[in-house]
């Protein structure tokens, strides 16, 4: 009895050791081989057509059958794959969820006047808080809305710590250091949500586990949470699969699941202009649409938007069956249908990580992937907030408000500010010194909008120093610049 008792448990540690996972370049395969292998079920990982390699999950024990596929492949490091034993303790650099909820609380009690404490906006199927964070300063007017999310896969925490990061950029740089920090703050609303698939990360703990779906195993071994949204769910079987035991099983219908349905009616209440949904790993930029081969109306938008949000990272940017595969389904897709909520530019950023957990053992690896996406999030709110215009929101309206120049910049007796504004309504320019007393302010009719130069003499009893000039219109926008008195 006692020697079958500790035979059961030799038998299961063995068996949980030979179905360890391993990720498995394989080079030299043409596009029809990929396509074949995304048809045929496999787990695929990562696709790099530039480099001209694609990534997939095989179990410890099958790794040889890469030989059957292709004359040259490579086994990636354990630790892409796995936790290493040393790192066991919380996931290694990446965060668990115990060291995600404990962040996020500080951050919120150190900045409580621009981050709100993390709420519950839904269950999971096993009936875990899904949570997101409000992040704005308490500068009022129309505020356009973006939303982070990361973690839909359960197995790519990579994702997770690049939205924990741009949390805590924007909160040290809001009071000085980079302005771009209280620009953002001031005039949009972000909202994270840094683990969508709570039950599969918990699952995963404490790290290196390589479960992508949800928990719900009614069915199979979970459902694919971004295959499961309803903008041409199952269009057909590139990408998504009917079969429950595949890695991108869609589920039983559109928004069968809880964490597909809590994600879908958040958006719908806070109708997000834009989103960046992060996905590890592979180092590339991804904007709809996804199910079919087809470009979306606004893809001269998409384009423009990812060259400039790629132009430090180089990341690879396109559709995903420009540059991985076709998918139905997926999260990007429904955010920019515009079926249930206004269109929203949705994007998904694959992290450029090492496989799935190969930043464990590095803080430097951390940093860099940070230090990658970092001004990706920080130019898709730049982008926002100078294109999101007047009415809908979601339209693009050029102009938009800005404070184009300030000429001559010093200035001692004249100054020109050139400012752009929106057709329609009333604009204000109004003058403060550092102290924010108000100097000076004048308001103009713009009936047809476009750029508008206002002259400003300065009047002779006004002191040197430095002055913001800020433009309001009467949507609500906002925008603003500064300009030295010298004397
Ligand atoms: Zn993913």
């Amino acid at each position: 009895m006692r020697f079958a008792f500790v035979l059961a448990i030799v038998v299961v540690m063995f068996a949980v050791d030979v179905s360890a996972d391993r990720l498995v370049r394989l080079y030299q395969l043409d596009r029809g081989s990929v396509t074949r292998l995304i048809e045929d079920g496999y787990d695929v990982a990562n696709v790099d057509i530039r480099r001209g390699f694609v990534d997939i999950v095989l179990p410890d024990d099958k790794v040889g059958n890469a030989a059957l596929m292709t004359p040259r492949y490579e086994v990636l490091p354990r630790e892409w794959s796995e936790l290493l034993s040393e790192n066991a303790k919380n996931a290694g650099y990446y965060y668990s969820p115990e060291e995600n909820w404990k962040f996020w609380c500080t951050l919120a009690a150190e900045h409580d006047n621009l981050v709100d404490t993390p709420a519950s906006i839904g269950k999971s199927y096993k009936d875990r808080d899904i949570y997101a964070i409000k992040m704005t300063s308490s500068s009022t007017g129309y505020k356009p809305t973006i939303f982070f999310t990361a973690l839909i896969h359960a197995r790519e925490p990579g994702s997770n710590v690049v939205l924990i990061d741009f949390a805590n950029w924007l909160t040290d740089n809001y009071d000085g250091g980079d302005t771009r920090a209280a620009y953002i703050l001031d005039n949009a609303t972000l909202y994270f949500i840094p683990i969508a698939n709570p039950d599969g990360y918990y699952h995963n703990m404490p790290g290196g586990g390589m479960h992508r779906k949800n928990m719900n195993f009614s069915d199979g071994d979970g459902v694919d949470l971004n295959r499961n949204w309803g903008y041409k769910w199952g269009y057909d079987d590139t990408g998504s699969s009917s079969d429950p035991d595949k890695e991108t099983y869609r589920g039983d219908s559109a928004f069968s699941e809880p964490e597909t349905q809590v994600q879908r009616d958040f958006t719908i209440d806070k109708k997000p202009v834009a989103a960046l949904n992060y996905h590890t790993y592979g180092s590339k930029l991804l904007y709809p649409w996804g199910y079919d081969k087809i470009l979306t109306p606004d893809s001269t938008l998409f384009k423009d938007w990812a060259a400039q949000m790629t132009a430090g990272n180089k990341y690879e940017y396109g559709t995903p069956w420009q540059v991985l595969y076709k998918v139905n389904g997926d999260q990007n897709d429904w955010c920019y249908s515009g079926q249930d909520v206004s269109k929203i530019y949705s994007m998904a950023p694959e992290v450029g990580d090492k496989g799935f957990w190969g930043s464990q053992k590095d803080s430097s690896e951390i940093e860099r992937i940070c230090g990658e996406c970092r001004p990706m999030n920080i130019m898709l709110c730049m982008l926002v907030l100078k294109q999101v215009g007047i009415g809908e929101h979601g339209e693009c309206i050029e102009p938009a408000l800005a404070v184009s120049s300030v000429y001559p910049n010093p200035v001692n007796s004249s100054v020109v500010f050139t400012v752009t504004v929106p057709a329609g309504g009333v604009t204000d320019l109004t003058v403060y010194d550092t102290s924010g007393r108000m100097v000076h302010e004048t308001e103009m009719n713009n009936p047809t909008g476009g750029e508008y130069d206002i002259r400003w003499m300065i009047p002779r009893e006004l002191p040197a120093g430095v002055y913001s000039v800020v433009v309001t219109d009467g949507f609500g926008h906002r925008a603003t610049s500064r300009f030295t008195v010298i004397r």
